[in-house]
């Protein structure tokens, strides 16, 4: 069984990331000596986050001798939208953390504390339709979203609109710009076309969408 077979049945959902993470650490390991590049990007084998398939990466930044590591970051994307989108992907991240990296204590070692955070990180997310993006718990639906729709009522346009599937808000838009939220996008199936091409169709207007 290769590493990721074996990594994708050991892991399916974040809460389940094993502790004390031995092989988790034992993977990554293996995952940055396999790239010779000063970023590694690691997919992460977490396969679905509050009921959402997605691709879990942990991109991290390893210096020159690699001994060490320069940076670390923990980045979220959906797994059934947005895939075939290259250029601005940053702005279609479902989620975005950097953890800082101590210095002088090892590359093991750090790598073993950048785990334990991404666990902590990772257990505590919600997915917020009305942002289209995971958010902590504790600071789940800000205040300045709120402040969008108080501004309603003061004539300061919404930036939220019903999602066209479960009418709640939502800031995510198709590409024909009708509201649907992500978790609606990803449970839209796919249909075939008259070329005889699957694709997936924006629930109004039936134009397609990724
Ligand atoms: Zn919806
Ligand atoms: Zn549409």
């Amino acid at each position: 069984m290769n590493t990721t077979t074996a990594m994708t049945a050991m892991t399916t959902d974040a809460s389940v990331i094993p502790a004390p993470q031995e092989k988790y650490l034992a993977y990554v390991m293996k995952e940055i000596a396999k790239n010779t590049q000063a970023k590694t990007e690691i997919n992460l084998q977490i396969k679905k986050i509050d009921g959402l398939l997605v691709n879990v990466f942990l991109v991290l930044g390893v210096n020159g001798d690699r001994t060490a590591l320069t940076f670390a970051h923990l980045k979220i994307l959906s797994a059934t939208i947005f895939e075939i989108i290259d250029e601005d992907l940053e702005s279609k991240l479902l989620f975005l953390r950097t953890f800082n990296v101590e210095e002088h204590t090892g590359l093991e070692f750090q790598i073993a504390n950048i785990l334990q955070d991404c666990k902590s990180a990772l257990v505590k997310i919600k997915f917020d339709k009305k942002l289209g993006k995971y958010c902590s718990v504790e600071t789940q639906t800000p205040s300045f979203c709120e402040a969008f729709e108080i501004g309603e009522e003061t004539g300061v346009l919404s930036v939220f609109q019903d999602c066209c599937v479960c009418y709640e808000k939502t800031i995510t838009l198709t590409a024909c710009n009708h509201s649907l939220c992500i978790p609606c996008w990803s449970a839209t199936k796919c249909t075939e076309d008259e070329d005889g091409e699957e694709n997936r169709h924006c629930p109004i207007c039936r134009e397609i969408i990724i």
